[in-house]
């Protein structure tokens, strides 16, 4: 069954499951760290409200396999719309997926992504105000919805408020804190836990299978895939760069291209940093070395809050490993 494949989210699902048999709210709220399972619970609730399989539905789950379930799956499916950033990138772009270089210009478009505007959600909720195609549920899904413009979430609220019938929108966010307390008031909030280190090596081999130790960047995911994932790429980049002195200019040297991405894999690199100093910290019986590495954390904690300023993430990370070098951490093992 579907909502079996949303792993460690048992409360979630439950509630989700009853909802399905039961009262399904008009707006939720999925909140929890980002990689933890929020978008698949709300895309399998999607396929639960709408299956066509009898047997599925009296237990409020999905099939999974039915002409409804695999277009839901697929993105196929009018009546189910996510819009996240990839989505928001295809608005963007205007193109036809049959042009020539789609793909390549998708991605850069998709880049350079970092909020949902008000266009976006123009764009759905204008199709949440169209008929129903096939006369199922509607669901609504809003990835990274504490990024929203002011001018966007204010074009959200009415729409979440007095929704028509069988019409369900479902705003994701990491960030709660972080949200309009008028979309939050109308929003019925569902949390969702950090993962176990298992199940996060076991979804990082599913959706990376090239990724070289999943178990290693398990450890520095914390409980989310996506911070697993960033992580595997950030110790890959920090394994390949040649030891020696020369590393810490090295690895600042194979940092991507773009700012964007550059400042993406330096955080990657602070957080990975980060979490080894710390537990080498804690492991640490010499007062004299922990206090030495409880100041690096500071400093690391500060050059990381400079990545998400405007300082250069090369010089950042260069300096972030240079302090490192003295004090022997293994970030490896
Ligand atoms: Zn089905």
């Amino acid at each position: 069954m579907s909502f079996s494949e949303v792993l460690d989210q048992a409360a979630a699902t439950a509630y989700l499951k009853k909802s399905v048999l039961g009262h399904v709210p008009q707006a939720m709220l999925f909140c929890g760290p980002s990689g933890v399972g929020k978008k698949k619970a709300a895309l399998e609730f999607a396929k639960a409200l709408n299956c066509q399989d009898f047997i599925a539905r009296q237990e409020g789950d999905a099939c999974g396999v039915c002409e409804h379930c695999r277009s839901i799956a697929a993105g196929r499916y009018a009546d189910v719309v996510l819009a996240d950033f990839l989505y928001q990138a295809r608005l963007e772009l205007k193109k036809e997926p049959n042009d020539k270089n789609y793909e390549e210009e998708l991605e850069k478009e998709l880049a350079k992504q970092q909020r949902i505007k008000v266009d976006t959600i123009r764009d759905i909720t204008a199709k949440s105000q169209q008929k129903s195609a096939v006369g199922g549920w509607k669901v609504f899904i809003v990835d990274e919805a504490q990024s929203m413009q002011a001018e966007a979430a204010n074009a959200l609220l009415k729409f979440i408020e007095e929704p028509p019938q069988k019409t369900v929108w479902i705003l994701l966010t990491d960030k709660k804190a972080s949200m309009l307390k008028t979309i939050l008031s109308r929003c019925q909030p569902l949390q969702f836990a950090p993962l176990t280190q298992n199940t996060v090596a076991q979804l990082v081999e599913q959706v990376a299978p090239e990724t070289e130790n999943a178990a290693l960047a398990a450890q520095y995911g914390q409980g989310s895939v996506t911070r697993a994932l960033r992580s595997a790429e950030a110790l890959d980049l920090l394994q390949s760069a040649p030891q020696g002195p020369a590393w810490p200019a090295a690895v600042a040297a194979a940092l991507p291209r773009t700012v964007v991405a550059a400042r993406q894999q330096a955080q990657a690199i602070m957080d990975v940093l980060i979490l080894a100093v710390h537990k080498a910290w804690v492991k640490e019986e010499t007062p004299a070395q922990r206090q030495n590495l409880q100041q690096i954390l500071k400093k690391l904690e500060n050059y990381k809050t400079a990545v998400l300023r405007n300082v250069s993430p090369a010089l950042t990370v260069e300096t972030a490993l240079m302090n490192l070098d003295k004090c022997q951490i293994e970030l490896f093992g």
